[in-house]
């Protein structure tokens, strides 16, 4: 029996590693990556505790190397799925009465776990599956897993501690229930911390959770998984599903017990998934939750007053760091024209500096994107850029498949500020620039905000504040995540909740309180001491 309102650790967030040569963090992760990279795994679905195998299997391959296999995953049947709900909703009796203290014990272990032991294994595991450099790896798999485990347990606690006012003969109390019947998880491959951070953040408030990963990311997520089975994450809680979306999507959606979707990913999937749980809503006991944060066109706008090489690094790291398959990442540019020569040829000096190929290399600052039709989709663009008498490459623009998806980072140069690339997520290694008239500022912000449906992360640089005031106005429904003076990536748990409106998502901010407050259905419960026993007010005399 809890008889005391405990104290959570305060989260704080983890420290980067450098992984400079010599560390032994470097020695470590190499050699978790060698012995990944030449080992063969086999992954299979994981429901109510247990490991599922269903003889139907899928090779997996890093990005970089994808004639060369770690191993294979095995895909579910409707069955499977069926079963991991069932399963789900039984976790559930109990599982949503454990203490809150006791759930949080649990994440906060993960975080340890990761933070230490896992550390390099599930560096490792997503430089392999993802194709990411070591700092892509540890910002994302490391250190941002820990933190959304370590801040979101302090959130819970936060949400908790709100409570209404009471009066002296009336106490008002809320409780914050999870909700009721079971809930979906659906991630994107770029990041293993959302990976983890959808299904576990619903858990922690005493969900129960199908989680779907994406099939270029099991096997970082089979690490994931292994964690919150060390940290002690019960049977049944966080069931693991991997294959047909369409059909475990139909399985999970046509579910009376159905209660909440958690999606990370691309826009055009959140707003079908969100048309099917429409078509279905007469069958749900309750009215589901829907969260998704999809696409982004992120951009980035420079003001006359800017400084060149500063804009010129905001471009380079903000468009192709992790070879510009973040949804923050930078792909269109407006450059004032007093401004774009120097700019110009700062950006093309750092991409023919970048190198490229696998991660295991820690001299390459671009690796693979992430399979063959992001591949082959990049380089129609790319064509087209070429072909186009409103597009030109001034960088990059090459691309070669033989061993591994690689697509050089590529800057386009348009004189068409609606040019098809301003406007499409590509999501890869591409940005494209368009120039305009340095004192046609004030045009150029509108012409930005009305250029695409979404509305993610941008960036103003200047050193006039009347211009980053401007901007700061003009572009409030342009972005979710506004950057002054830096670039438009990067978002830290506990700093820069993360999320965009529009076409972009619901906003409901990823590593924040608000998103948390998503999983609960609040009960309110007011006590009278002294319960009346007349019916008749003073004012009936
Ligand atoms: P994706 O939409 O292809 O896949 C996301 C998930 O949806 C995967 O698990 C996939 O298997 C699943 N899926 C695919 N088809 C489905 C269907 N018909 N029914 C149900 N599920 C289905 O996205 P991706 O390529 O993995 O990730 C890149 C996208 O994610 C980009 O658009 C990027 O902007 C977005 N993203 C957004 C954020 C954000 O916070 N806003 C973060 C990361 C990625």
């Amino acid at each position: 029996m809890a008889n005391a309102f405990f104290n959570v650790p305060i989260a704080v967030n983890e420290p980067v590693k450098s992984y400079a040569p010599g560390s032994s963090e470097r020695e470590e992760v190499l050699k978790a990556y060698k012995e990944m990279f030449n080992s063969q795994i086999d992954v299979p679905l994981y429901i109510n505790g247990q490991d599922v195998s269903t003889g139907n299997t899928r090779t997996m391959s890093p990005p970089h190397d994808h004639k060369h296999s770690v191993g294979t995953y095995h895909l579910a049947e409707k069955k499977h799925v069926e079963e991991a709900i069932s399963t789900a909703l039984e976790a559930r009796k109990s599982w949503s009465q454990m203490p809150w203290e006791q759930r949080a014990g649990i994440f906060l272990k993960a975080a340890e776990l990761i933070a230490g032991p896992y550390r390099a294994r599930i560096n490792a595991a997503t430089m392999i599956a993802q194709s990411k450099t070591i700092h892509q790896a540890e910002i994302d798999a490391a250190c941002e897993l820990i933190d959304f485990l370590r801040f979101n347990v302090q959130y819970m606690t936060d949400i908790y501690a709100e409570q209404p006012e009471s009066t002296s003969d009336a106490w008002n109390r809320v409780e914050y229930r999870p909700l009721e019947g079971f809930t979906y998880a659906v991630t994107p491959f770029n990041f293993t911390a959302i990976a983890g951070n959808l299904p576990s953040c619903m858990a922690l408030m005493g969900n129960v959770v199908v989680w779907k990963p994406s099939d270029s990311q099991v096997f970082s997520a089979k690490v994931v998984m292994d964690v919150f089975k060390e940290a002690g994450v019960p049977d049944g809680v966080i069931n693991v599903v991997f294959g047909d979306p369409v059909m475990i999507s139909d399985t999970i959606l046509s579910h009376p017990d159905f209660s909440g979707l958690h999606f990370t990913g691309s826009t055009f999937i959140f707003k079908e998934l969100w048309k099917q749980i429409g078509n279905n809503i007469h069958n749900y006991k309750t009215y589901p939750r829907i969260v998704g944060e999809t696409g982004g066109k992120d951009f980035i706008i420079a003001h006359k007053s800017a400084n060149a090489k500063q804009v010129a690094t905001a471009i380079s790291r903000g468009a192709f760091e992790l070879q510009g398959q973040k949804c923050s990442a930078a792909s269109r540019a407006y450059i004032p024209d007093n401004l774009w020569e120097d700019v110009k040829n700062y950006v093309i000096e750092d991409v023919n500096s970048f190198k490229m190929g696998s991660p295991e290399d820690m001299g390459n600052f671009i690796t693979a994107v992430i399979h063959e039709g992001s591949f082959d989709k990049l380089a129609k663009y790319i064509d087209q850029a070429k072909a186009d008498d409103d597009a030109e490459i001034i960088v990059g623009g090459g691309y070669d498949k033989s061993k591994g998806y690689f697509i050089e980072p590529t800057v386009i140069l348009t004189t068409n500020p609606k040019y098809t690339t301003m406007c499409t997520e590509l999501f890869g290694p591409v940005i494209t620039i368009y120039v305009y008239e340095a004192d046609k500022y004030s045009e150029t912000l509108q012409l930005l905000d009305e250029t695409s449906e979404y509305a993610l992360t941008g960036a103003v640089l200047a050193t006039d504040r009347y211009a980053i005031n401007e901007a700061t106005r003009a572009l409030e429904n342009s972005a979710g995540n506004f950057y002054i003076n830096d670039k438009p990536t990067g978002a830290v748990v506990g700093q820069q909740p993360f999320g965009g409106a529009r076409a972009s998502g619901t906003n409901d901010k990823a590593g924040s309180a608000q998103n948390l407050l998503r999983w609960v259905s609040p009960r309110l419960i007011k006590e009278t001491f002294v319960t009346p026993t007349d019916y008749r007010y003073p004012f009936l005399g």
